[in-house]
């Protein structure tokens, strides 16, 4: 299984994910064009991906969904709420998910979590690989962190993770007051500390990954970010690497060898005696 992020941030979000010759895109906050060109960097053809999930239907994050989808004929999985958020997504290729109630399509299982942020049915989402059972958890734009969420991203192998911004930034920053509260509400995005906390109580024996999402340029910086994340996760046994995804250029994000997370998940369930 192997992770790229297309760009991060409020200029555009994008994650594609691969697991053998299954591919599938997280948000599309790019046009056709732009995505493709992204795309083309990483060597990855649209026509070889087989579904668009949308976290929420922000800009930044579905802008593109309609186009893209009416494009590369794509299904589209996300909330009930953020679908009809989309009305141009053609109605036989809407996929709505239940948080809870896990889907499986070619190569990937889906598990949604409702997350609280300022959209119509805002998701993270859990993405198990058919093949090597290995898991990836993304979750950014969410003000708190809910139970469900903390249930659902155990025993994963990557976090894919918000670090928003950084307090102090954001409070000496150029953002007016009303701006700052909202950010930082419950309903905003998580901070670096809150990122970095989450993944401390996360980080398993079979974590392999940290990707910090969704940096904003105005509070924060990719060192800041990566700095205190790894400070948290210290208390943790993870020694792994924690990587802040570039803001508007396509990066690998993570890359796991299939058969090796197969094995370690299996000596860990045996382990854990389940
Ligand atoms: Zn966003
Ligand atoms: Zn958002």
């Amino acid at each position: 299984m192997r992770g790229w992020t297309l760009g991060s941030g409020s200029s555009g979000n994008a994650l594609l994910i691969e697991s053998g010759a299954h591919r599938l895109l997280v948000d599309c906050g790019f046009g056709p064009r732009a995505l493709a060109t992204r795309l083309k960097a990483i060597g990855v053809a649209p026509e070889s991906i087989s579904g668009l999930l949308i976290t929420h239907e922000h800009v930044d994050h579905a802008q593109g969904a309609e186009r893209a989808q009416h494009k590369w004929r794509w299904p589209v999985y996300a909330s009930a709420g953020t679908l009809a958020a989309l009305p141009g997504v053609t109605a036989r290729w809407r996929r709505p998910l239940v948080a809870g109630t896990p889907l499986t399509i070619d190569g990937f299982t889906l598990e949604a979590v409702s997350i609280p942020h300022d959209a119509a049915g805002p998701f993270g989402y859990a993405i198990t690989a058919t093949a090597s059972g290995a898991r990836v958890a993304v979750a950014h734009d969410l003000g708190a962190v809910p139970d469900a969420l903390r249930r659902a991203f155990t025993q994963c192998d990557v976090l894919c993770l918000e670090a928003n911004h950084d307090v102090e930034m954001l409070r000496n920053g150029p953002y007016p007051w009303h701006l700052q509260q909202r950010i930082r509400g419950g309903r905003g995005h998580l901070s670096n500390a809150q990122g970095g906390a989450l993944a401390a109580e996360l980080a398993g024996p079979s974590l392999r990954a940290v990707v910090l999402l969704h940096l904003s340029e105005t509070n924060n910086t990719p060192a800041l970010a990566e700095r205190d994340v790894t400070a948290a996760l210290r208390r943790t046994k993870y020694r792994g690497p924690v990587t802040a995804a570039p803001r508007r250029v396509p990066a690998p994000a993570f890359a796991l060898d299939g058969a090796r997370m197969a094995e370690a998940r299996r000596s860990e369930q045996l382990t854990l005696g389940v």
